[in-house]
């Protein structure tokens, strides 16, 4: 699924992503728009509630701020974790399933509301792929409008 544009706002080739007192400024490269974006059920999603879409390695840049980025690590320390250390937002990750990416927020995408994605699927974190050595694959999608 790639989403070129959200309620009428396009999403663009290069699209900038902050956080919300925009200390953290991202640009990512988004030539096929937002691609399979996800929510998720794993402990460190469920809290965060965010929805969360996909870019190479290469396909995200740190304008500004650096250094109020924070990185948070659990459990087998291989995703990285990425907030705010000024106002707290997740911006980006490194993923655990597939390391050669990162995930990223939806909702810090400058101008774009997540809320008009309509239904977003829910990952199946519970039971990630890495634990149990299969690919990757996603639980069909749920009405999640708690
Ligand atoms: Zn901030």
């Amino acid at each position: 699924m790639a989403i070129k544009s959200v309620g009428g706002v396009a999403v663009q080739p290069r699209h900038r992503l902050s956080c919300h007192c925009g200390a953290v400024v991202l640009e990512l490269t988004l030539p096929d728009g937002i691609v399979d974006p996800r929510r998720c059920d794993c402990s460190i999603c469920r809290r965060k509630g965010a929805v969360v879409a996909s870019v190479p390695l290469d396909g995200l840049r740190v304008l500004q701020g650096q250094e109020h980025l924070r990185l948070y690590q659990f459990n087998t320390h291989t995703a990285r974790h990425h907030f705010c250390g000024v106002c707290g937002i997740y911006t980006h990750h490194q993923r655990r399933s597939s390391p050669h990416k990162y995930g990223y927020n939806v909702g810090c995408l400058d101008g774009i509301n997540p809320y008009l994605l309509g239904d977003v699927p829910v990952n199946d974190g519970v039971n990630h792929p890495a634990d149990r050595g299969g690919a990757a694959t996603a639980a069909p999608a749920r009405q999640d409008t708690g």
